[in-house]
């Protein structure tokens, strides 16, 4: 009768209730992790350029260095590079938090992608500190795209730099592009460190940061492949990865192609 259905109503409740309890505990437990991380991770990459900037003063204050014409320009050097440094990741925070929400602006033009990432391979290789060989290969050219010139750099640029930080030694990094139907496809393969399946969802969220990426000391806010796919995503375009431990690591994305 209508105990019965009151009851069961009643343990479905309870049971509803109890299950979202453990799930918005659960979420809060990632959310104060993952604040934890980032707070942890901004200390350590601001605190370091600040440090050297005010030793690199001191020499010059205290230390005689004023006097001396060749160090004055090392620290000057030093201090300039720091600074730099400090402004872009200072940019890259507050540029992503700002405009997050609604995600990015674009300003679509029509231009060769092969030529960019030329230009991203150029700027990559400025700033080496380990041995890199890069190859890029092509089906066809040029590869004309309409999309926003600046956004889709930086984001060959993040995937990149992350290529490279999350590789030891001998890193090679191979980056095709293939026609698909009406889109471009760009592959951007690395050997190095991996990533575990199990993270393959969770790398695109902001401010995750695989933990194991820690253990090279690696240094990064967990903000990058965000950007990067709500860069692409804004194109109407998908980001994908391919990795597994020690293997390698495969980011794939996708852009319409120019109808011109
Ligand atoms: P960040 O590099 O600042 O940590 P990203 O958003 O760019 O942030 O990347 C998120 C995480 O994904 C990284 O912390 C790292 O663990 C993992 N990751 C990204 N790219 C690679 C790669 N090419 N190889 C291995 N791990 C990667």
């Amino acid at each position: 009768g209508w105990q019965l259905v009151l009851s069961t109503v009643l343990v479905f409740a309870l049971v509803g209730s109890f299950i979202y309890l453990l799930w918005t505990i659960n979420r809060q437990n990632k959310l104060a992790i993952m604040h934890k991380t980032f707070v942890n991770n901004m200390t350590h990459e601001l605190k370091t350029p600040v440090a050297t900037v005010m030793a690199a003063i001191e020499a010059v204050q205290r230390y005689g260095a004023k006097d001396d014409s060749v160090r004055m320009e090392k620290y000057l050097d030093l201090s300039r590079k720091e600074l730099d440094h400090l402004s872009q990741m200072i940019e890259r925070v507050l540029h992503f938090d700002m405009n997050g929400a609604n995600g990015v602006k674009l300003e679509f033009t029509n231009f060769d992608v092969i030529k960019l990432i030329n230009t991203c391979i150029e700027t990559a290789k400025i700033s080496l500190q380990k041995d890199v060989r890069f190859s890029l290969t092509s089906t066809f050219q040029p590869v004309f795209v309409d999309a926003d010139e600046a956004h889709i750099k930086n984001v060959i640029s993040n995937l990149i730099d992350n290529a490279i930080k999350y590789s030891v030694e001998n890193v090679d990094i191979v980056i095709s592009i293939v026609e698909r139907n009406k889109d471009v496809e760009i592959r951007i393969r690395d050997n190095g460190l991996g990533i575990e399946p199990i993270y393959h969802k969770d790398i695109f969220d902001r401010f995750f940061r695989v933990p194991t990426g820690n253990l090279y000391s690696v240094k990064g806010f967990g903000l990058g492949l965000a950007y990067v796919k709500q860069v692409i995503e804004q194109h109407d375009g998908f980001i994908e990865v391919e990795s597994a431990l020690e293997k390698g690591t495969t980011f794939i994305i996708s852009l319409p192609k120019s109808n011109i």
